[in-house]
């Protein structure tokens, strides 16, 4: 991975703000991460929900819970998952998006998306229309 110091910053710095202190777990899995990468607290077991490249993942190896950002439910609707709309489901538990585009119709339209989580602590998105409105397509 090249240099392995450069960029690193040690989580000593600020371990003391942070809820959490798992930083590492033994088995070797559990990346550190700063500050910054942290979304919130999983839905599911609470702790730290942080952005790696690929998504936003529990911290914590035993639990299942993820945002993957190559997501289909929000590419099927003209989506991405952001950081933003990240933040927004996993503090809020509902996102707000607009200008959605129908991949299959081609039509555009505004919804909430809500985020639940099964019992193996899976994400699962439902849309919403505020109105309770259904569109059909
Ligand atoms: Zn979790």
């Amino acid at each position: 991975m090249g240099t392995v110091d450069e960029g690193w910053k040690d989580a000593s710095d600020f371990a003391d703000e942070l809820p959490f202190g798992n930083f590492e777990d033994g088995s070797g899995t559990t990346q550190a991460y700063e500050a910054d990468d942290i979304v919130g607290n999983c839905p599911v077991c609470g702790t730290h929900v942080v952005e790696r490249e690929k998504g936003f993942f529990c911290n914590n190896m035993d639990c299942n819970f993820a945002l993957w950002k190559n997501n289909r439910f929000f590419q099927a609707i003209g989506k991405e998952m952001t950081r933003e709309v990240a933040d927004d489901l996993v503090n809020g538990g509902t996102v707000k998006l607009i200008d959605c585009k129908s991949q299959r119709t081609g039509n555009t339209f505004s919804c909430y998306v809500d985020l639940t989580t099964d019992e193996e602590g899976k994400a699962h998105f439902e849309i919403r229309f505020p109105k309770g409105g259904r569109r059909r397509e």
